[in-house]
Order: structure tokens, then sequence, then C-alpha cells
């Protein structure tokens, strides 16, 4: 059982997909940076790749990725003509170095494009990173999604599959502008299984508006009766200062933050009981299922999409607003659409801003990773570490914390106070700032 403590989640803090987090990315790390970054590449060094589609056929209110309607196929077709010459582009610099072993898609909806068009992008970076069978995981709008789209996933060989789901509550699905019936995500589930997507990730939320305990567990229940391999339950964030979109969005019908703070202990309460893992703070998965199996073993990781089982310290980003994620730097392609065009068609990468990892930027990582991916950090190479158990004495009156020696563990019951905890290694916070999301 949680306790709620409001004062130690009165800050808010990034979610840790990444340190230092992309808040800390700056315009002096550019083109060359990522350039320089697949040079030193090794010829055995295990890679993963990304690729945004940043389409979707309906725009969601609540959403915060850069993503626009699917609206006008010439957009599209510019958009895939461009991706794959960044694919030539990046594999050309890499030159047969490093081994592809896992591919995703995301986006917006990767479910945006035609299956045509995915197998042939999937195709082509097989032949141009010379992967022969990478793990392939792709995001899905179960709206829209068809027999095509199963076929193209079954051809392809696609092991992965995150449903974009939130809430089966017909009026919260009308309160948050994503209408999609039960009756269309489960016969998305059956197409999938029918393919032979063997883990199946449901993405779902909590703290939406009107939404009530209830309505939580109902959704929580659907999804595990339709088989989820894996679940992934965030808080809906309110920053319509960030987002315009979210103004659409009625905040008299948010659930405050104590209720948040009961709905996200909910959540994981009532998958454990049904047989569910936790995985890092919000990640539950069937105790089979490949990022259960990696937790258990300690291999959990976090990067940019969230806790995962890849191991691989590099990950190369593609299309417009992707993140590429070297040990030493971490590089955000343009953002703006145009811009990523102009410089992926004269041949120069598009990376618009990052930010170069010190040595002391690379242990705090590590020491943030393994602290939500792990539970415990050895804090043995951070400087601070006097200043750290300072700033989280109030974490361990509450014995939600302890230390043995340099290293920090975190208690079972701390696990919404995670990314907080996490914040105190954090040498870029400093006071509230009002960009990030509440921490629960
Ligand atoms: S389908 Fe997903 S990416 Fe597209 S608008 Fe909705 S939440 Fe955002």
């Amino acid at each position: 059982m949680w306790t709620y403590h409001p004062d130690l989640l009165a800050t808010p803090v990034p979610r840790y997909t990444s340190y230092p987090t992309a808040a800390e990315f700056h315009a002096g790390v550019g083109p060359a940076d990522l350039a320089a970054a697949l040079d030193r590449v090794a010829a055995d060094a295990e890679l993963s790749l990304y690729l945004h589609i940043p389409f979707c056929h309906q725009i969601c209110w609540y959403c915060g990725c850069n993503t626009g309607a699917a609206n006008r196929t010439a957009r599209l077709d510019g958009y895939l003509a461009r991706l794959s010459e960044e694919i030539e582009l990046v594999a050309r610099r890499l030159g047969g170095r490093g081994r592809v072993g896992r591919i995703a898609f995301g986006g917006g909806s990767p479910n945006a494009i035609t299956p045509q068009a995915f197998l042939r992008l999937v195709g082509q970076i097989k032949t141009a990173f010379g992967a022969a069978a990478p793990v392939l995981s792709v995001e899905v709008d179960p709206r829209g999604f068809d027999a095509a789209w199963a076929a193209a996933l079954a051809e392809a060989g696609a092991a992965r599959v995150s449903l974009g789901v939130q809430t089966f509550d017909p009026a919260i699905q009308m309160a948050i502008g994503r209408v999609q019936p039960r009756a269309e995500i489960a016969a998305t589930v059956d197409l999938l299984r029918e393919a032979g997507v063997e883990s199946i990730n449901f993405d779902l939320m909590y703290g939406l508006p009107g939404q009530t305990d209830q309505a939580l567990d109902d959704s929580i229940g659907e999804s595990v009766a339709m088989g989820a391999d894996r679940l992934a339950v965030f808080g809906y964030a309110h920053v319509p200062h960030l987002i315009p979109r979210q103004r659409r969005i009625d905040a008299s019908a948010l659930p405050d933050a104590e209720a948040r703070f009961a709905q996200a202990a909910l959540a994981h309460e009532k998958l454990v009981a049904d047989g569910y893992a936790a995985i890092g703070f919000d990640h539950f998965a069937k105790p089979g299922d490949a990022i259960a199996v990696a937790a258990r073993a300690g291999r959990l990781r976090r990067n940019f999409q969230g806790f995962t089982e890849d191991e691989s310290e590099v990950v190369i980003g593609l299309g417009a607003s992707a993140i590429s994620e070297f040990p030493d730097l971490l590089m955000q392609n343009e953002k703006n659409g145009g811009r990523w065009h102009m410089a992926v068609s004269a041949g120069r990468f598009a990376a618009a801003r990052g930010v170069r990892r010190s040595i002391d930027d690379q242990w705090r990582a590590a020491a943030i990773e393994e602290l939500l991916c792990q539970g415990r950090a050895d804090l043995g190479g951070i400087t601070d570490r006097s200043a750290i158990a300072l700033r989280l004495a109030r974490f361990a009156t509450h014995k939600l914390i302890r230390w043995e020696g340099s290293v920090l563990l975190l208690a079972p019951e701390s696990l919404p106070y995670a990314r907080v905890i996490a914040s105190a290694l954090d040498a870029y916070r400093g006071p509230a700032v009002m960009r990030f999301s509440s921490a629960v």
C-alpha cells in the first residue's frame, strides 16, 4: 500500500527517459557531432534504430507527441522519400559498422502510412544496415488498423506492438478526443495475434477528465481480459501552456493530485494482483514477457521509448524530431518538418540540438537509470554524494529510501516517488519549473 506524501510530490520533475533530459538540449550541438559519434561506432557495436512517423489519422486532444494530420498523400509521400534518404545517409556514414538488433517504429502512428510503405522501409533498413533478423516493434493506433496492416506486420516479422488505448470508457474517450469502441480494440488484438505478434502492449492513462477509480479499474480489467502482455499506465499531464491542443480538455473535470495518486496506486495493486510484474514505476508485464525476464535478470533499461529490454548503448533516431543516443552524446533531429526536409534533401544530417555528455553526466545517467530500473544505484562515482543524501533526508525519514554505504536503495513503496528521488541526482535541476509534468 502506497502512502500519499503531498509535500514530496509538490515539485514537477522530468520523466528521466534520458540524462541530461531534453530540457538541457541546446543548438550548440549539431550535424558534425552526430557524424563524429557515428564514426566512433565500433564494428561489432549493438545498434538500435528508431523511426519517427509524425502523422495520425485523427489527432487526440491530450497528445504531446510531434505529430500532424495524415490527410494529404503528397505530404506523407514526401516525408517517406526523405526518410528513405536519411536512412541511406546514416548507413553510408556507418559504412557497415555496428549490428542493428532492433528497429522501433513510433510516432505519431506508424499505421498512418500504408502497409506497403511500411514494408518498403523495413526492407530498405535491413539492406542498408545489413540487419538480418532485427527485433521489430511498432506503435499502432487501433482506429483504422486493418487486415492489410496485420498482414504487413506478419510479413515483416514484427515481434512487439504497442497499442494506444488510454481508456475503454466511452464518455472519457469523448472528453479526450479519442473515440475508439471496445470492439475496434478487440478486433485489432485478434488481428495482431493472428499475425504472430508475440508481445502486445496497452498504453493506459489515469488522471483523465471525469475518470473515476471504477472507470480506471474497468479499463485495466478489459485490458487484462484481452490478454495484454504488457501495460504502460501513465498519468495524464495537463500542460495546455505547452500543448495548445489540450485546451479542448475540460480542466475542471480532472482528478486532483490526491485522486491521481490513488489511481496510480490502484493500477499498481490491481495489475500485481492479476499476476503482472511491476516494471520500473509505470510498466507492467506478464512474468514470461521479455521485459519481465530482463527486469528479473537486472537487465532492464530506460531510454527515450521508456522502460525497455533493449541493451544497446547506441540508438539512432531517424525522422523529424527523432532523438539519437550515444554514451557521450544525445541529439535530436529538427522538429520542424520543413527544416528536417531541407537538411536531408541537401544531403546533411538533420541533427539540430542536443547535449554532449561529460563523464559526470555519464555517471549520473547510469545512476539514475539504475535507480529507476533496478531500484538501487551505487553513487560511488558521484562527487556530491553528501549533498544528495541531504536532499533525500526527508525520503529517508519516511523510510522510502535507505543507504548501504554509497549504495542508494529504494523501498518497494517508494515507486510513486522514484522520479522525485532520481531528481536529487540531477545536477541541472534548479528551482521548480513548469515545463515538467506533475511527479505522479
Ligand atoms: S494517435 Fe497517438 S500519436 Fe496520434 S494524436 Fe493520438 S495519442 Fe498522439
